[in-house]
């Protein structure tokens, strides 16, 4: 049997996970004054010297590429840290006739040192979608509860964007945005041909000096992490304000286990893994932060059984796991002649794209629910492994004609992915394993995933749209997807968008949620789950600007609850 270690003090709260949800409940709840102990399962970052931001290819063996271009499905050199589809030692399985995928950061900071800085705010109908259309069910708060939140999120971590006044897409507190690229007026002069808006994007990059962060130096390089904080990271953006405050003890490389309750029914510890001693540690809390993302904080509940919950830690309703949803993706995209015989020009700009389309056709009836946006990508940035995959597979012979071929081709094509609004269904959750663990002992997480009809039907709408803008734009379209096989119309296997939420929905009535609309544990009080398993439904809109709005909200929630006494 082996021996638990108990912490020497007890901390006010305990927040387990260091992503976007994490970072902000510490920053809020340590300048609120209380003590912060923080759980992370990942090893500490160190901007300076684990970011490769500038790194060149020719500076890396094999180019990165790996010894036989083995790394060229993950590239994992040319991206920040320890961000993965596998952790080693740390597997997840798949039901059979479910293929999910999961993208897991483990390190300080967790994917808000991978993200895409995609920033945008869900609209007011997207949190009463049920009262709508009869599908889902509505949230129990409304865009004006968390709207005096996304100002806070934005105003302190700086988003760029422009006011549009677009229903679908509400407008926020946004720095100046950097100037559309040549291949974003080619997508926007089709578009407004085509009457659909193309406006500037809203990333989490600040072009202006914000506090204390540089502006964007403009390097495109956005996804290998930011030396000098230009872009958000929770690493970086949000702990050193919660470390200045001296109420925050960050304790990296401890995998949380299992959340333990007192006799009174409250929760009081948490039993986790030293991943550096291979020991079992137990740290004491008033409260309890779960911020290990969607499905590791459902895992973790579903993993703490005990006498009073058999079912896992707050799961009196059943709920914890269920309503797991990922974003609708598909992509396509068009070759432009326009681009062949472009003189060199500046394509510098932030590591994403300058200008995005927005829901447009919310005012119409469509034949899938509810919307989807499109994010869009290509011209010449500094190319990457495998940059020139599908060049050499279409293009004749080898060396210099090849070459040329490639730089030819070079910037010519523009991509475009959907990202849209997946409804929940009862085929779709994820359950413990009942027969594997992890390196560390830990039943894992088993996935079952399965899309709807509506979903397949907007992935239909995705590629004409694409196409159609292709053509107006006058290029030539190019798309992979098929209408029928294991991803009709280029729909991606679930979990690959990484937008996967609800898993521990907040709701009105214990019977059919988790937590209340602080993200509250209706059965045990001083547990708050503040990351995306909270959330009741998954609009277009990619979530993270939502999770840290929310993370602040139940947070000072918590604060308010702790002054009084509550917890
Ligand atoms: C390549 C990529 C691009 C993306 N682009 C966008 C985008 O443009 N816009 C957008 O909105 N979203 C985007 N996302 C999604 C975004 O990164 C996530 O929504 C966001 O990071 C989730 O925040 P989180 O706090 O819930 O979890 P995470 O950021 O995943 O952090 C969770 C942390 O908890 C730790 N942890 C897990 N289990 C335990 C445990 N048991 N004990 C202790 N610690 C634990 C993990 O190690 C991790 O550090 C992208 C993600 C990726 C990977
Ligand atoms: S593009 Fe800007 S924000 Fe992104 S890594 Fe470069 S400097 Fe940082």
């Amino acid at each position: 049997m082996p021996q638990i270690l108990r912490s020497p003090q007890a901390y006010d709260v305990c927040i387990i996970g260091s992503g976007a949800a994490g970072g902000t409940a510490a920053k809020i709840l340590t300048e609120g004054g209380l003590k912060v102990a923080m759980l992370e399962a990942g090893p500490a970052l160190d901007p300076a010297t684990d970011f490769k931001e500038h790194v060149w290819p020719y500076q890396l063996p094999h180019r990165g590429a790996g010894v036989g271009g083995k790394a060229t499905a993950d590239f994992t050199e040319f991206l920040a840290p320890n961000g993965s589809w596998d952790i080693p030692g740390e597997p997840y399985t798949n039901a059979p006739g479910s293929r999910f995928q999961w993208f897991r950061s483990r390190i300080v900071g967790g994917r808000t040192n991978h993200w895409g800085r995609i920033a945008l705010r869900c609209a007011p109908v997207d949190f009463r979608a049920r009262s709508t259309d009869g599908m889902g069910d509505d949230w129990p708060i409304s865009y004006e509860d968390v709207a005096p939140y996304y100002d806070k999120v934005e105003s302190y971590i700086g988003v760029f964007g422009t006011k549009e006044n677009i229903p679908s897409a509400p407008d926020g507190v946004f720095l100046p945005p950097p100037r559309p690229r040549c291949t974003e007026t080619i997508v926007k002069k089709a578009c407004d041909q085509l009457r659909i808006p193309c406006i500037p994007s809203r990333l989490a990059v600040i072009t202006q000096a914000h506090h204390g962060r540089p502006p964007c130096h403009y390097c495109g390089q956005c996804g290998r992490g930011c030396i000098t904080a230009s872009n958000f990271s929770s690493s970086q953006v949000m702990l050193p304000p919660a470390e200045q405050t001296g109420r925050f003890t960050l304790i990296p490389n401890a995998m949380a286990r299992e959340i333990l309750l007192a006799k009174d029914g409250r929760a009081q510890s948490v039993s986790y893994v030293d991943k550096t001693t291979r020991s079992e540690k137990k740290l004491y809390a008033k409260a309890f932060v779960v911020a290990a993302s969607t499905c590791e904080s459902a895992r973790l509940l579903l993993n703490s059984k005990s006498s009073t919950f058999p079912e896992g830690l707050a799961n009196s309703s059943g709920v914890i796991g269920r309503y797991l949803t990922d974003s609708v993706g598909s992509s396509g995209g068009g070759f432009f002649p326009q681009l062949v015989k472009m003189p060199p020009h500046n394509h510098d700009g932030v590591g994403g794209m300058h200008m995005y389309i927005p829901w447009w056709k919310y005012d119409r009836k469509n034949d899938f629910a509810r919307g989807y946006h499109i994010e869009l990508s290509g011209g010449r940035h500094m190319p990457g492994v495998g940059e020139f995959y599908e060049t050499c597979e279409e293009a004749e012979g080898y060396g210099v004609p090849l070459k040329q071929k490639c730089r030819e081709m070079y910037g010519t094509y523009i991509g475009f992915s959907g990202r849209g609004e997946m409804i929940p269904n009862q085929q779709t959750y994820c359950d413990i394993d009942p027969s594997v663990v992890d390196e560390w002992g830990i039943p894992v997480l088993r996935f079952h995933f399965q899309w709807g009809e509506s979903e397949i039907k907007m992935a239909r709408d995705m590629q004409q749209t694409f196409r159609d803008i292709v053509e107006a734009g006058g290029g030539t379209f190019y798309s992979k997807a098929r209408a029928d096989g294991a991803h009709p119309y280029g729909i991606h296997d679930g979990g690959v968008i990484i937008h996967e939420l609800g898993t521990v929905r907040m709701g009105s009535s214990p019977k059919t949620s988790a937590l209340n609309s602080y993200c509250q544990a209706h059965d045990v009080k001083n547990v708050f789950v503040t990351d995306a398993a909270c959330f009741v439904s998954n609009p277009d809109k990619n979530p993270t600007l939502t999770i840290m709005a929310l993370s602040w909200r139940a947070s000072e929630y918590l604060l308010d609850q702790a002054q009084k006494g509550n917890l």
